[in-house]
């Protein structure tokens, strides 16, 4: 029997399904001002597309951010809003 290679991946990588920022209706705008910097964002973003600053501030990058909104329902001060993208 061939031996299986056994890898973990504790978090998706950016961009793994392309740029998904092409897919994107909505995007989440994040209010910095009401930000605890929890992290709960960083960890659930499927894409990987929340990055983390030294500081444990939080931004979006729109290249591979796909709108799912996932973020926004995890944030427990509601810091995220979705917003329409612009056409
Ligand atoms: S909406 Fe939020 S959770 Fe979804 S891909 Fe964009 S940054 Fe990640
Ligand atoms: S989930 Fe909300 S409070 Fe937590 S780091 Fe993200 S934006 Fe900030």
């Amino acid at each position: 029997m061939p031996e299986v290679p056994v890898t973990a991946i504790a978090r998706p990588a950016k961009g793994s399904a392309g740029r998904t920022g092409l897919w994107r209706t909505e995007r989440p705008l994040i209010d910095s001002s009401k930000c605890v910097k929890c992290l709960l964002c960083w960890l659930y973003c499927p894409e990987g597309a929340i990055t983390r600053g030294e500081d444990d501030s939080v931004e979006v990058d729109y290249e591979y951010c796909k709108g799912c909104g996932i973020c926004a329902n995890e944030c427990p001060v509601k810091a995220i809003e979705m917003v329409p993208e612009a056409i």
